[in-house]
């Protein structure tokens, strides 16, 4: 029996077709013109004024820290729920990363705790949607007001999500993108900030492109990084723009499907479909096992790979990682749902490619797995 893959994209649209003139026109590198149109459909998708294409999401966190002046001796406060991508941003930048836990129904980060956390050196609140579902940002940007912080918004998982019918990635000072194929949508690798502020535009491009200078362009004022997007990557990411909305409506589908069949199994919790701003997106299709279930993801998982079946954990928390430990950082720290969702969660095949027999045959595993 063939494994039933965590992740598949779809790639059958246009990709082939843009792909094919950037060959042919001799256009491959970022200097392309499927970069500047990926930016600015993107940017114009998400109701920002202004698009900077990377070469992933990851760097895009790190471009936007260091492109809001965040460094030495500055806090962000963050979900500890989250990718490495997140907090290696703010550290790399010299900063220190302030966790929260997460709620453990949304699996996002628990925004009641954040007040508490906030001291004279935070700069910003980093938001991190989780799994398909947006963090409540009305209460978060009303913090960010009162204190004068800053706001990033990782809107890797949320592609085509909307807010109180605002599109997520709209909200702060500054908010990222990933394209890395497991999102709704790919270009492969690539990632994206997305901002209305010029300046702070004006600060990532700089920043993506080696902070070359246009006047003197090999003096350096300051130090950056190469993160720019091939016209390669940005000609799929167009490709994969156009259907969009096919996209979500579809992972909306499998996310209910999944449901319907999973429902009546005893001992998982399921994703939520719905808040009261939102509808799921179902990024990835997450089960948490409940407290009286004897065994913990690590043994699901396995045992569903024996079924030939898929299957990635929850995110690590950030504050029992050991690379932050070495440096010092979280001692004392306790988050304990983030702890457990941690150690009893993990996601199930959420792929665009998924069939329906697929789906079948990974209930009807999950199923098996749980009896
Ligand atoms: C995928 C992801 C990233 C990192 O993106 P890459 O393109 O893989 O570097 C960052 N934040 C979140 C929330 C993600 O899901």
């Amino acid at each position: 029996m063939l494994p039933i893959p965590v992740n598949e994209p779809l790639l059958d649209g246009n990709e082939k077709k843009y792909l094919n003139q950037s060959i042919d026109t001799g256009w491959i590198s970022s200097e392309g013109p499927f970069v500047v149109q990926f930016e600015q459909q993107f940017a114009a998708r998400v109701e920002r004024k202004y698009g900077i294409a990377v070469s992933n999401g990851s760097v895009a966190l790190d471009a936007a820290v260091v492109a809001l002046g965040i460094g030495q001796g500055d806090e962000v406060i963050l979900p500890t729920f989250t990718i490495i991508s997140c907090a290696a941003a703010i550290t790399r930048a010299g900063a220190v990363p302030v966790v929260v836990d997460c709620d453990p129904h949304t699996w996002n980060m628990d925004i009641s705790q954040i007040e508490a956390k906030i001291t004279s050196r935070t700069k910003a609140i980093m938001v991190v949607h989780i799994y398909g579902l947006p963090v409540d940002m009305i209460p978060i940007l009303a913090l960010a007001d009162k204190y004068g912080l800053q706001v990033i918004e990782d809107a890797a998982e949320m592609h085509g999500q909307t807010y109180n019918g605002l599109p997520c990635g709209s909200f702060g000072n500054i908010s990222t993108f990933s394209f890395y194929p497991n999102k709704h949508i790919t270009t492969g690798e690539g990632g994206m900030l997305l901002t209305n502020d010029e300046q702070l535009a004006q600060r990532c491009r700089s920043l993506r492109n080696l902070c070359f200078q246009p006047q003197k362009r090999f003096v350096h004022e300051e130090l950056g990084w190469n993160m720019r997007m091939s016209n390669l990557q940005a000609a799929i990411g167009v490709a994969q723009l156009e259907r969009l909305d096919e996209f979500v409506a579809r992972k909306r589908r499998m996310g209910q499907r999944y449901t319907e069949l999973l429902a009546a199994i005893p001992g998982i919790q399921l994703p939520l479909p719905r808040t009261e701003y939102a509808d799921n997106i179902y990024w990835v299709y997450g089960l948490v096992l409940k407290d009286e279930v004897p065994f913990d993801a690590e043994t699901a998982m396995q045992r569903l790979r024996e079924l030939h079946i898929g299957t990635r954990p929850f995110f690590w928390c950030m504050h029992e990682q050991p690379v932050f430990s070495k440096m010092g950082l979280f001692e004392g720290e306790s988050c304990p749902v983030a702890e457990r969702i941690a150690r009893r969660g993990f996601y199930i095949p959420s792929g665009l490619a998924l069939t329906e027999e697929q789906i079948e045959r990974v209930a009807l595993g999950v199923k098996e797995i749980m009896r």
